[in-house]
């Protein structure tokens, strides 16, 4: 579904990225872990073209990006179509109902008719547990409630991938706990993911792969139980001493 090759990322002299090499396979749910300023959330953002790699390659379902010349605008359109993210600080519009927010992507994005714009995003609201919150606004809504209007949202796209980054972050504690269920449930349904989170729990019972990424490269991959209980590279173990 995702197949990376050698992406790099620069800003400026900063070298974010030092050659990224990566295939998930279909319904895979992965989680980046690493300390902060290690490249996790730039990676992510490449993958959905929000930050331009400097070079290497991303292919998403067979749509190819070649990063080593420039990209026609037509082609990073219909690239960004494959992928959609959630973001740590959901970013809803303040004026629109939850309903209108999950209608906005396929109403203005993809012209789609409102009466069906609007079936969807109430079935997508029911899915991860608004179907009474439907006509609220965000400011009425708690963190986790509005996070999971973020997440219908980006399902209303029809994402063939779904990224996270950090998508848990802003919450307060005891609001965690439902947002990751709603992802679990995503992953559990067979949804390609790949999601950067401090979340270790969540890495430990719903990753299929787990990447420690740390000065922009991938220093260590493997099953959660591999990375977890039995790291191999001593800057993976550090890390995992840390937060643990
Ligand atoms: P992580 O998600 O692992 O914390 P980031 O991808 O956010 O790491 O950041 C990696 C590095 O890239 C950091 O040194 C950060 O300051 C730098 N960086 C990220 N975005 C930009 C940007 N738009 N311009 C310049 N530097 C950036």
């Amino acid at each position: 579904m995702i197949a990376i090759n050698n992406l790099h990322k620069s800003f400026g002299d900063l070298e974010v990225l030092k050659g990224i090499d990566l295939n998930v396979e279909k319904g895979q749910a992965v989680v980046v872990i690493g300390p902060s300023g290690s490249g996790k959330t730039t990676f992510l953002r490449c993958l959905n073209i929000l930050e331009t790699p400097t070079a290497g390659t991303v292919a998403i379902d067979g749509h190819m990006a070649d990063f080593s010349k420039p990209l026609p605008k037509k082609q990073i359109m219909e690239f960004r179509k494959q992928s959609a993210m959630v973001f740590q600080h959901y970013n809803l519009f303040p004026h629109m109902t939850a309903l209108e927010n999950v209608m906005e992507g396929p109403v203005t994005v993809q012209k789609i008719d409102r009466a069906e714009a609007r079936a969807k995003a109430e079935e997508l609201l029911t899915k991860v547990g608004l179907k009474e919150k439907m006509n609220e606004y965000p400011f009425q809504l708690s963190g986790g409630q509005q996070q999971r209007v973020g997440i219908a949202r980006a399902l209303a796209l029809e994402p063939k991938v779904m990224l996270f980054d950090e998508p848990t972050s802003a919450l307060d504690p005891e609001l965690v706990g439902e947002v990751l269920q709603v992802m679990k449930e995503l992953a559990l349904e067979g949804m390609t993911m790949v999601v950067v989170t401090h979340e270790m729990r969540f890495a430990k019972g719903v990753a299929d792969e787990v990447l420690f990424m740390d000065a922009g490269r991938i220093v260590e991959r493997g099953t959660p139980q591999e990375i977890f209980d039995y790291p191999k590279e001593e800057r993976t173990k550090q890390f995992l001493n840390l937060i643990q």
